[in-house]
């Protein structure tokens, strides 16, 4: 048995080692903390639960779903879209469901990318904006985000050979691994760029709803221009503590949709209805004040950590979006690897190393606030008393 050449162009899985290391400290009784993981570790709202159950014992949600999925679900996700973040969508043409972000922007890849073709990819990002491309036979070329520019990328930096070849550029804002949102003009300059080298962009909007201190992330579609040149993928797995339930939308460009759906015909067969069913509680007007109450415990939760790390001496700016906190590793370690590891050891706590998001993440490590209050803390206070 031998696997794909296109499945040995994806690099070794950076969490293997770590994840060892985990199981083996717990087997020997050690308490490990995770902090690694963004994954909300509190329940679903009622609101949703309580729309999947009634979904669910529908006969009707049972069937094979259209992957262009419900009137009624791309109706909410439209309603959702104008209320939020003034966009208008039209829900036939310009809204999907899929399967969570993950698939979509898999998907996405094989939609649009031939052999020799290149996406341009955020570094550090999210690992499918670089392994989908592998996998789709195409070459993906990074973006570093570096902090003197507020994690964004330097769209004139990139190689005039790879603009040539590119065709999607995958952009996350508010941002994971480092929690940076898209400033004032950024936008549109990614909307005027995309016009210019006939690019689709993806927006990955997994975070908008999971924002502090009075900020409100605006959707991509918001941008002039934008619908023309891209597309927004809206997840509620991290805003809505849904996870499990792999829900969330494209939605954007039409003829973008229309690629991903014929492609997506020949792959899955759509979103479980009673997900979708369950997916308009999420996103009707009542589904706003749990995501606000989620915003609250996380701002919380950011402020403790945040001045836990500054009282050990680590520089942090305390993020106004997202489940991260992405802070700078001490002087005198060799890389992220060695000082997540060196935590493990020495606090039994795990951080995520910043190298493991791509190169320009070398020299930082993200903490998760997906852990309960006194848990989280009680990892924080490990990792000062490392420091002192
Ligand atoms: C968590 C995350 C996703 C995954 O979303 P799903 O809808 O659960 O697949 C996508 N993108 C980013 C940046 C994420 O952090």
């Amino acid at each position: 048995m031998r696997p794909s050449k296109r499945l040995e162009r994806i690099p070794p899985y950076l969490f293997a080692e770590l994840e060892r290391k985990v199981a083996a400290k717990r087997a020997a009784g050690v308490d490990v903390i995770s902090l690694g993981i963004g994954d909300p570790d509190r329940p679903t709202p009622a609101l949703v639960v309580e729309a999947m159950q009634e979904a669910v014992s529908e006969p009707e949600t049972h069937q094979y779903p259209s992957n262009r999925g419900r009137d009624d679900f791309r109706q909410a996700v439209s309603d959702f879209y104008q209320r939020r973040f003034d966009v208008f969508l039209d829900r036939d043409a310009e809204v999907m469901p899929v399967i969570g972000a993950k698939e979509c922007i898999f998907n996405l890849n094989l939609a649009f990318l031939d052999e020799g073709d290149v996406a341009l990819a955020a570094d550090p990002g999210y690992p499918v904006y670089t392994g989908g491309p592998l996998l789709a036979g195409a070459e993906p070329v990074l973006m570093p985000l570096l902090e003197e520019r507020g994690f964004v990328p330097d769209l004139e930096a990139i190689p005039a050979a790879a603009l040539e070849r590119a065709r999607l550029l995958f952009l996350n804002y508010p941002n994971n691994p480092t929690g940076a949102v898209a400033p004032e003009g950024f936008f549109d300059r990614v909307v005027r760029f995309a016009r210019d080298h006939d690019l689709l962009v993806v927006h990955d909007n997994a975070y908008s709803e999971i924002t502090f201190d009075g900020y409100r992330a605006p959707s991509f579609l918001a941008t002039p221009g934008a619908k023309e040149v891209g597309v927004e993928v809206f997840s509620l797995s991290k805003g809505y503590n849904m996870t499990g339930w792999r829900a969330g939308a494209i939605v954007g460009n039409p003829d973008a949709i229309t690629a991903y759906w014929r492609l997506k015909s020949n792959v899955d067969s759509g979103l479980f209805e009673a997900v979708q069913l369950a997916s308009i509680a999420a996103l009707s007007p009542d589904g706003d004040a749990e995501a606000a109450e989620m915003c609250s415990v996380y701002q919380r939760r950011r402020d403790a950590v945040i001045d836990a790390l500054r009282e050990a001496g680590v520089q942090v700016t305390p993020p106004k979006a997202t489940i991260y906190v992405w802070a700078p590793i001490p002087a005198g370690y060799d890389s992220s690897a060695a000082y997540c590891e060196h935590v493990l050891e020495e606090a039994g706590v795990v951080i995520s190393p910043g190298g493991a998001y791509g190169p320009s993440g070398e020299g930082f490590f993200r903490i998760s606030l997906t852990t309960p209050d006194r848990r989280l803390m009680e990892a924080v206070e490990r990792l000062s008393s490392l420091g002192r």
